[in-house]
């Protein structure tokens, strides 16, 4: 299990790899462009070979790029999807040029019309992306909280999209503060285990690539989208202790996308607090 966390690109793409090298990453996410924003600043050539360079003599890795929050794949207007098609196939290339393992995006929201209603919609977009694409990246859905109309907080309708995709490349990351908001109880052993066999019997364990490590702000179920530092929330440390040492997890990469004990993001404070309950359920196996 690669323990890492999602990084600043400020300053040029080959920069992220100095800061999580400082903060002790051993896998990364980094954003391939503003995420609020549609405009898409091609990367030069150099920085992603000078990227690829740095990561491999830091033996960091897998690299994810996390997509920009505009993309809505079940969005009611058509130029809004094509946008998002398009932001979708850009990171793809760049996940190509840097050997990322693959791009990372949330299902979107189906404004009031919905899941049913845009299920063919986001799964042919998705169609659309992969036939655009370079070979070897994944695209990689991520549950979601299941705010407002957001879809993707059941595992169910990420399932749904997978089946009408019928692509292996196509596949999940999940979040751990979203699982708990949507009201999977993963902080429990017996929870936990509900959650992954639900999770196993409609997606597919095989399709888990990632983990967005995040302890929440807001109590089960309560639907929010609140991620809150490893031990502070909800899930605490008891609950991260269970679910790192389940085996479903065990060769996926962990990323967190915490506020960080000083607001500035993922820190490595919040790194050794993983790695400590790493080590110590690796202990408590081996003894
Ligand atoms: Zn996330
Ligand atoms: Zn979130």
């Amino acid at each position: 299990m690669k323990l890492g966390a999602h990084v600043s690109i400020a300053g040029g793409i080959q920069n992220s790899v100095s800061r999580a090298i400082e903060i002790g990453c051993e896998a990364i996410q980094i954003f391939g462009s503003s995420p609020q924003s549609w405009a898409f600043k091609p990367i030069p050539k150099e920085d992603t070979d000078v990227f690829r360079i740095k990561i491999k003599e830091a033996g960091i890795g897998p690299v994810f790029f996390h997509c920009i929050y505009l993309i809505n794949l079940g969005n009611p207007n058509p130029s809004n999807v094509r946008n998002a098609i398009q932001s979708l196939i850009k990171y793809m290339h760049l996940a190509s040029e840097t050997n990322a393992q693959g791009i990372i995006f949330h299902p979107g929201s189906h404004k009031g019309a919905g899941y049913d209603a845009i299920l063919t919609q986001t799964a042919s977009s998705i169609v659309e992306v992969l036939e655009q694409s370079p070979d070897g990246p994944f695209i990689v859905l991520e549950n979601t909280a299941g705010m407002g109309q957001q879809i993707g907080s059941k595992f169910e309708e990420l399932g749904k999209i997978i089946d009408r995709v019928g692509s292996s490349r196509l596949k999940v990351c999940l979040d751990t503060q979203h699982c708990f908001a949507a009201g999977y109880d993963i902080s429990t052993p017996k929870g936990l285990n509900q959650t992954i066999e639900e999770f196993d019997q409609v997606v597919g364990l095989d399709r888990l690539v990632a983990v967005h490590a995040n302890d929440s702000k807001y109590a089960l179920g309560a639907g929010v989208d609140r991620h809150e530092n490893i031990g502070s929330g909800y899930i605490g440390i008891k609950g991260f202790e269970v679910i790192m040492s389940h085996d479903a997890f065990k060769q996926v990469p962990f990323f967190l996308e915490v506020p960080g004990f000083e607001r500035k993001g993922p820190d490595k404070a919040n790194l050794d607090i993983l790695k400590g309950i790493r080590s110590k359920m690796t202990s408590n196996v081996n003894s």
